[in-house]
C-alpha cells in the first residue's frame, strides 16, 4: 500500500523541540506527524496517510465513544550508536495487535503494514529522539471504531493511527525500586478480555491505580478474580519472582494476563543463561512469607515502557512488607542491562530481536 505524505504546514521550530526532547517526561511530548489508514467492510485496508498529527473528527454516534471497540500497543524506537534507528520485536507487537483485534471483534491489519506505517512514522520524526539517558520514542499503534452506528454489534468501519512521544523514565521518581500496593479490585476474569490490549481493560483499573498513587505508590498489583489470591501482573507490567536457590518464575499467561513481549524476552534471556525459570502460580500470601522469610529475594517488574524494574515494596489491606534490601536486586539489574544493551545494539542480538530502520 502506498502511503500519501501530506505536507506539514507548521512543524515545531527545531529550537523547541530540542529544549522539549531534552525533558520528555512520559506521555506528554508528541512529535509532528502521525500515520492514518482507514478501514471500511468490503473494501478493506485503504487512504494510507503520513501526515500532520493534529484532531481528527468523529461523529458523535462512533461506536468506539459508546462501546469501547479500541485497541492499542506499545513498543519503543532506540537509536543505536551508528545513528540508526531500530523497532524491537516489531512483528511480536503486530501479532499481538491482531489477537487483540480478533477478541474485540475487530479487523486485522496486515502485520507488513502495521510495520511500515511504523517505520514511516519513526523515520519521518526520527529528530524528536529524545536527548536525555535511556531517551526512547515510545510508539502508540492503536485501532478503533469510527462507524456511526448505536445498535451493538461490530462496526464496519474503523481508523488505525500511530503516533510517536519522545520518552525519558517511565517513572516519575526515577526510583531505583517502585512501590506496589496490593488492590481488591480485579482487572480481568476468565474469558474476559485481560490477554487483549484494549482500553477498556485501563478504564477499568484507573480507580484501583488512582488508590495506589494516593496512597503514595508507583503501581497497582492485581490478583486473580476468581479466587482473589494469585498474583497476575501490575497495571500494566508483568512480574517475576526471584528466590534465593537462583529459582525465577512468572505466573502463567492463562487468558488473564497480557502477554507481555518484555516477559517474554526475559524467559528466553534468562533459560538460555541456564537459570532455573518457569511459568506458575504464586499466591500473594506466598510472595509476603517467602519475602519475609528471605526466601524471595527479587520482584521483577517489566513491560516496554520501563523495561525492567525491581519493586522494593508491597502494601495492601493487611500491612506492607519489603523485598530484599528493597532496593533493585542483581539478577533484576543484570537482566535489564543485558536486555537494554540488546535494544539499544550494544549487546549482541543473536535472536534477530532488533529491525533496522532505514
Ligand atoms: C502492554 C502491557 C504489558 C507489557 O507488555 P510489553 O509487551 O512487555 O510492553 C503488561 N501488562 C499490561 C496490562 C499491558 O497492557
Amino acid at each position: 500500500m502506498n502511503f500519501e505524505h501530506l505536507p506539514h504546514p507548521a512543524p515545531v521550530p527545531a529550537d523547541t523541540r530540542d529544549s522539549a526532547i531534552a525533558d520528555p517526561g512520559f506521555g506528554k511530548l508528541f512529535t509532528d506527524h502521525m500515520v492514518s489508514i482507514d478501514y471500511d467492510e468490503g473494501q478493506g485496508w485503504h487512504s494510507a496517510t503520513l501526515g500532520p498529527r493534529g484532531p481528527i473528527a468523529l461523529d458523535p454516534a462512533a461506536s468506539v465513544l459508546h462501546y469501547a471497540q479500541e485497541i492499542f500497543e506499545g513498543m519503543k524506537a532506540y537509536r543505536l550508536a551508528d545513528g540508526t534507528m531500530a523497532l524491537f520485536r516489531p512483528q511480536a507487537n503486530a501479532a499481538r495487535f491482531n489477537k487483540s483485534a480478533a477478541r474485540l471483534a475487530m479487523p486485522a491489519i496486515p502485520e507488513e503494514l502495521f510495520i511500515e506505517a511504523v517505520r514511516q512514522l519513526v523515520l519521518k520524526d526520527q529528530d524528536w529522539f529524545p536527548s536525555v539517558d535511556g531517551g526512547a520514542l515510545y510508539i502508540r499503534p492503536f485501532m478503533f471504531a469510527t462507524e456511526a452506528f448505536l445498535g451493538v454489534r461490530p462496526a464496519k468501519q474503523y481508523k488505525f493511527l500511530v503516533i510517536l512521544s519522545p520518552a525519558g523514565n517511565y517513572f516519575k521518581s526515577g526510583s531505583p525500586a517502585v512501590s506496589v500496593w496490593v488492590s481488591d479490585y480485579t482487572r480481568a476474569a476468565p474469558g474476559g478480555t485481560g490477554e487483549a490490549k484494549c482500553g477498556g481493560n485501563y478504564a477499568a483499573s484507573l480507580v484501583p491505580t488512582g488508590e495506589a498513587f494516593a496512597k503514595g505508590h508507583d503501581q497497582v498489583v492485581f490478583l486473580d478474580a476468581a479466587e482473589r489470591k494469585w498474583i497476575e501482573e501490575l497495571g500494566g507490567m508483568n512480574l517475576f519472582f526471584v528466590f534465593d536457590d537462583g529459582r525465577m518464575i512468572t505466573p502463567p499467561l492463562r487468558g488473564t494476563i497480557l502477554p507481555g513481549i518484555t516477559r517474554d524476552s526475559i524467559l528466553t534471556l534468562a533459560r538460555e543463561q541456564g537459570l532455573d525459570v518457569a511459568e506458575e502460580m504464586y499466591s500473594i500470601d506466598q510472595w509476603r512469607a517467602d519475602a519475609e522469610s528471605g526466601k524471595l529475594v527479587e520482584t521483577m517488574a517489566c513491560g516496554t515502557a520501563a523495561v525492567v524494574t525491581a519493586v522494593g515494596k508491597v502494601a495492601s489491606h493487611d500491612g506492607e512488607f519489603t523485598i530484599g534490601s528493597g532496593g533493585p536486586g542483581q539478577l533484576t539489574g543484570a537482566i535489564r542491562e543485558k536486555l537494554v544493551g540488546i535494544q539499544r545494539g550494544t549487546v549482541e542480538d543473536t535472536h534477530g530481536w532488533v529491525m533496522k530502520l532505514g
